[in-house]
């Protein structure tokens, strides 16, 4: 072939910054991985049962492009006694595979080229890439560990142009953990209002919190109109092989993302989607579970990075501790790699979140508490040889 037959958008993609570290570990033995984001724990059981049970009795076809109306009347069930927010289970719910096809179809559906989105850093790595290929520009505002992390509305403020269309917001946050509490969604939700803008909530971590009551952002006045808002089964229900996600936002956007989800992808798989009718209905007991022992795991390695000298804030959800390695001089790469090669824990460098992610370390906690205390070790024995 003499022609470049790629696109300029995937020509000019960069490869997650994550994969290059799984790679490396890949290649290696013994190494304990605080680098992955997804549970340790397997699916419970009586939820893999309803899958097992639904290709037994031969449910093997496609579902309404928006998934099983039983499936959306339990999410819309869900969205009500969890969070407070009232949705439509016949206009107002799209099952999608994962957040991650939900995070692109509503980016699809909103974003006309040059429109700006802004995305609060640090972030998930999938933002400003599904921006771009919805041919929107990601406009970055920084957070920082003076402020837990947390974004305040005049920063907001700085960034808003004519032409920005949304905001994502991802609370609790991956990779740092933290959490808006009803306060600071109040003050957000000011700003949206102000501005006429509409936001993302990536909710996905809304089942692991660890000291406040979740406040869901369309729950809080005037929000439903203007959010649309992204969750799934990956993390809260130890989902993540299913690929099941779901976006709940009013009927315009929602109708809007359905016409592109039908093209694009039909339906989410079926058998997920009897897997996830079971974990709404009986679930609640094992998510407590995980929860209760994230908790322990979180507790345990924040107040271990402290005390080997990584200041590390306390996240409020989500399963990643994400501590200062500023003290050790390293950049937060050379910090990743040295570990990995001389200690053989993997964990992922902050700046590939972003700008403000530089001088930290992404650790996820999801792995035992054994591996973990290894893994604390390990890191002790290196800062202590760097200080040497
Ligand atoms: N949003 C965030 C913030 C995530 O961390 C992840 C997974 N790492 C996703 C979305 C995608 O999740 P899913 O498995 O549902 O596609």
């Amino acid at each position: 072939m003499n022609k470049n037959y790629l696109s300029k958008i995937a020509q000019e993609l960069k490869p997650s910054g994550i994969r290059k570290f799984f790679d490396l570990a890949a290649g290696m033995e013994g190494v304990i991985s605080l680098g992955v984001g997804e549970p340790d724990f397997v699916t419970p059981w009586s939820v893999r049962e309803a899958a097992i049970l639904s290709m037994e009795q031969g449910y093997t076809s496609y579902s309404a492009n928006a998934g099983f109306l039983e499936l959306r009347e339990e999410i819309a069930h869900y969205m009500k006694n969890q969070f407070d927010v009232a949705y439509s289970p016949s206009s107002e719910i799209i099952v999608t595979v994962g957040a991650s096809q939900a995070i692109d179809i509503a980016m699809r559906a909103i974003l006309d080229p040059g429109d700006e989105v802004i995305i609060i850093e640090p972030s998930y790595v999938s933002y400003a890439p599904m921006v771009e290929l919805a041919g929107g520009v990601p406009v970055f505002v920084q957070t920082f560990k003076e402020n837990d992390f947390k974004i305040l509305p005049s920063q907001l403020e700085e960034v808003i142009t004519e032409k920005t269309k949304a905001i994502i917001l991802c609370s609790p946050n991956n990779p740092t953990g933290s959490m808006l509490n009803k306060k600071e969604l109040e003050d957000f939700a000011q700003i949206a209002e102000k501005y006429d803008l509409l936001v993302v909530a990536d909710e996905i971590y809304a089942e692991l919190v660890y000291d406040e009551v979740y406040t869901s952002l369309p729950s809080i006045h005037g929000m439903k109109e203007r959010t649309i808002l992204i969750s799934g089964f990956s993390k809260g229900f130890a989902m993540t092989g299913w690929r099941l996600g779901f976006i709940c936002a009013p009927v315009e956007l929602s109708q809007a993302m359905l016409k592109i989800h039908q093209y694009a992808i039909m339906c989410a798989p079926t058998m997920a989607q009897f897997a996830a009718i079971e974990a709404l209905k009986n679930g609640r007991s094992d998510v407590d579970e995980m929860v209760k022992s994230y908790r322990r795991r979180r507790n345990y390695i924040v107040q271990s990075f402290n005390e080997i000298g990584l200041t590390c804030h306390s996240p409020g959800g989500a399963f990643y501790a994400f501590p200062s390695i500023e003290s050790t001089g390293l950049s937060s790469e050379q910090f990743a790699e040295r570990l990995l090669m001389e200690e053989a824990v993997a964990v992922v460098p902050g700046n590939v979140f972003g700008e403000s992610g530089e001088g930290h370390i992404r650790c996820s906690y999801a792995t035992s508490l054994e591996q973990l205390q290894e893994a604390v070790k390990r890191m002790k024995r290196f800062i202590e040889k760097l200080e040497a």
